[in-house]
């Protein structure tokens, strides 16, 4: 078998780093009212990788952590609030934003759209085919 793919993000200003060497799973984009109200965006697109694969490697370590529901807690960077990372608890995987992935390319979230109804309804989403 093939060795997976490695794949870096962070923030805006690079004081959260992380990498990660495995292959995405259920790569999709969610619409719920806490996604929009934690990063300001309409949508987010999500990828989750196992939490025994994955590693923050930047100055500031891992980030800040704010618990927002009973069973999740998401991640931003200290410094410059960058959104990266929701964690379940006592769950296997980290979810990221892909949007805070350096080569947003490599993974389409096509999985689905969670929430869609909850989204402005000016917007339309679309995940094309293209690269
Ligand atoms: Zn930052
Ligand atoms: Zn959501």
């Amino acid at each position: 078998m093939a060795k997976p793919k490695t794949y870096e993000g962070g923030c805006l200003c690079g004081a959260v780093r992380y990498r990660v060497a495995a292959e995405p799973v259920f790569p999709h984009l969610c619409s719920c009212s806490q996604c929009r109200k934690w990063s300001g965006a309409p949508t987010l697109a999500w990828v989750e990788f196992p939490l025994s694969a994955f590693e923050w490697t930047g100055p500031a370590g891992p980030p800040r952590l704010h618990r927002s529901s009973a069973k999740t807690q998401r991640g931003n960077c200290p410094e410059c609030g960058g959104a990266l990372c929701a964690l379940d608890d006592g769950y296997e995987n980290i979810s990221l934003v892909i949007g805070s992935l350096d080569r947003p390319n490599l993974i389409k979230p096509d999985q689905g759209h969670s929430y869609r109804s909850a989204r402005p309804k000016w917007w339309r989403v679309e995940v094309g085919t293209g690269r």
